[in-house]
């Protein structure tokens, strides 16, 4: 059985979003094994999203995710990392298929409710990075 993290961003947070997200994660047999809120400082947004340091919007993207609290979760499931990438939607909302989070409740490209693993390797380092193995049931 898989495990990937999941965040869900500060626009989300913001609009008391937390429910709605989970139950779409819920109804697509993901199970949250864990989740905490927490609020992000930029120098751990800066080391999250360290693969994205050269693109133009990481200092944008960092500040956004340290600007207010963030729910970060494992989502336990077959297939977790893809089914959960399925329920997310396109990273720009205009782009993303009916019924995904992200075409029902994303603001933009950068405000964009939720983050998800796009691989094994990177879902087990995402994960250890907010969790202790102790956290997860
Ligand atoms: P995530 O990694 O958050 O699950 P993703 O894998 O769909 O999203 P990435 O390409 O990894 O998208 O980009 C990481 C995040 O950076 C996006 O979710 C979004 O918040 C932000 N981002 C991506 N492209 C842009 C852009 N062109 N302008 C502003 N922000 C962007
Ligand atoms: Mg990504």
């Amino acid at each position: 059985i898989e495990r990937t993290l999941s965040i869900i961003k500060p626009d989300a947070t913001k609009r008391n979003l937390t429910g709605k997200i989970n139950a779409k994660f819920e109804e697509a047999g993901l199970r949250i094994v864990a989740q905490k809120r927490i609020q992000l400082t930029m120098d751990q947004a800066g080391k999250f999203y360290e693969v994205h340091k050269e693109r133009p919007f990481y200092g944008e993207l960092c500040e956004f995710m340290a600007s207010e609290p963030v729910v970060v979760q494992v989502l336990e499931g077959e297939g977790a990392i893809a089914k959960n990438r399925e329920v997310m939607g396109a990273t720009n909302p205009a782009e993303a298929d009916e019924g995904t989070i992200r075409k029902e409740y994303a603001l933009s490209v950068g405000e964009n409710s939720v983050h998800g693993s796009d691989a094994p390797e990177t879902a087990a380092e995402e994960i250890s990075f907010f969790f202790s193995g102790l956290e997860i049931v």
